[in-house]
């Protein structure tokens, strides 16, 4: 079995001082700078956990296949992680998700399945087919085959609540002195949101936890006690959910924000021209629910979010005026 490799790359990222989003609340707004991780997103974390378990269980052999379903950052993780452990990993998508992301899997030798997008409730859904899929190639892998299974699989917010959670805690603490006032996350898996919360609110009670949701998506309804039903579209990836998965079940929100994908680009944008910083979709969503979670505090407080992935890996979307133009969406003045 290899070494550890490039494990100790992952995690520990810089908690960013957002100087635009806080002048413009009066409050300190920090992003956890999740895009600095070898995958480029925050989903390296999830990888590295569910592979370190599946390990410790026995479940995952050397020479194993990782089979999952993702709208591609997980299994960019996987991929990266399988690689730097001796494992193949073969990955499907639903072929709606941007051409970067799928061309980077190719490139670090992922075995690339694309399926049309279909609701959950379909069994042609990604991760339906991902997991016949694995239990098909299992007949036949000489090694052994790990459905990684992020939405269930509850080592992918464990992950979070031990390294990604207890990080920022020390994070805010050194630079305040005290535990965040707020913090906010988007949902793909729950992952990220559940880990953090319960690390944060095993140490830091007070912090208050928002989940930021996306249109189309019915978690913002479910989390202020409404049906799960959903309005309207979005173009961000891997965030946005029909139902409520394993790994999100029993969080302790104190509310939820609903973000446009217009006010969510604005945020991005802006961020790109007077941070430095250049985000992703989700990354705005979470950084938009920040600013209004800090205009509902008052000046002052100090809130926390996660800047899951970088631009560059939608620029096909994001950054493409035409894209933007076809969907009504605002384009950056320096591009349009
Ligand atoms: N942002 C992006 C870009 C993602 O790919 C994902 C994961 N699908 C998330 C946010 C959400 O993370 P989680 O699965 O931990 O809820």
């Amino acid at each position: 079995m290899p070494g550890p490799g490039l494990f100790p790359a992952i995690g520990q990222t810089p908690l960013i001082y957002l100087n635009g989003p806080s002048a413009a609340t009066g409050c300190a707004i920090y992003g956890k700078a999740e895009f600095m991780n070898p995958g480029g997103s925050v989903k390296d974390r999830a990888a590295l956990a569910i592979v370190q378990a599946a390990e410790a269980a026995g479940t995952l052999r050397p020479g194993g296949l990782i089979v999952e379903g993702t709208a591609g950052n997980t299994g960019i993780g996987l991929a990266l992680v399988g690689n730097a452990r001796g494992y193949r990993s073969l990955i499907v998508m639903p072929e709606t998700q941007s051409q970067e992301k799928i061309d980077f899997l190719r490139l670090i030798g992922a075995e690339v399945m694309l399926v049309p997008a279909k609701p959950f409730k379909d069994p042609g859904n990604y991760v339906h087919v991902a997991r016949r899929v694995a239990d098909e190639r299992a007949k036949t892998e000489p090694n052994g085959v790990l459905f990684a299974d992020q939405f269930e699989n509850l080592a992918n917010r464990n992950g979070h609540a031990t390294t990604t959670g207890p990080e920022i805690l020390a994070q805010v603490q050194a630079i305040t002195g005290k535990a965040p006032d707020a913090f906010t996350c988007a949902v793909g898996t729950g992952g990220t949101l559940a880990g953090i919360s319960a690390a944060l609110k095993a140490s830091a009670p007070t912090t208050k936890i928002f989940l930021a949701d996306p249109h189309g998506s019915v978690l913002y309804n479910w989390a202020t006690g409404g049906e799960l039903v959903s309005e309207g579209t979005s173009i961000t990836e891997g965030i946005g959910q029909g139902r409520v998965p394993g790994n999100l079940a029993g969080v302790a929100l104190d509310g939820a924000v609903r973000i446009s994908d217009t006010e969510a680009l604005t945020v991005v944008f802006d961020l790109l021209k007077h941070d430095g910083l250049c985000v992703g979709g989700s990354a705005g969503i979470n950084i938009a629910a920040a600013m209004q979670v800090a205009r509902t505090l008052g000046p002052g407080h100090t809130i926390v979010t996660i800047l899951c992935d970088g631009g560059a890996r939608y620029q096909s979307k994001l950054f493409n005026p035409e894209f933007l133009r076809a969907r009504n969406l605002p384009v950056p003045s320096w591009l349009a």
